[in-house]
């Protein structure tokens, strides 16, 4: 697969995305049919479209912690359980393929959970209308 790319996150946002889509290639591949040519059936792309914004949105921005540690709970309950599942089969079949990834977001999953509520303005999307000029 082509590393995943995002119109709207970078650094370490966009190194959390690319980590998601990778798990959801896996988990999609072994589960869902695919047309042909795609790496990510509808069902799965609109999955991932949703973490993006998700991503995108985090108030923590590029200090956002794992999901499992993080003390906001953004997903609705059924895109949530369907990550969960993607998370489960995925993560420890990612570490063949995707070693530096797995790694980091390993090493993140160690970090303690904020305890605090993030600081104003800091997620992607606000920074990246605010450069705009928005
Ligand atoms: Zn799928």
């Amino acid at each position: 697969m082509a590393k995943p790319h995002s119109e709207l996150l970078t650094a370490e946002l966009l190194k959390e995305y690319q980590t998601v889509a990778y798990m959801m290639e896996i988990y999609c591949k072994r589960h869902h049919r695919r047309e042909e040519g795609r790496t990510l059936c509808s069902l799965c792309r609109e999955l991932l479209d949703y973490a993006e914004v998700r991503l995108d949105r985090c108030p923590y921005g590029q200090n956002k912690p794992t999901c499992n540690r993080c003390p906001i709970h953004c997903y609705k309950p059924e895109p949530k359980a369907q990550m969960k599942a993607v998370m489960r089969y995925s993560g420890p079949r990612m570490l063949l393929p995707h070693p530096l990834l797995a790694l980091r977001h390993l090493r993140h999953e160690k970090r303690p959970a904020p305890s605090s509520k993030p600081a104003a303005n800091l997620s992607n999307r606000h920074l990246r209308t605010k450069n705009k000029g928005a």
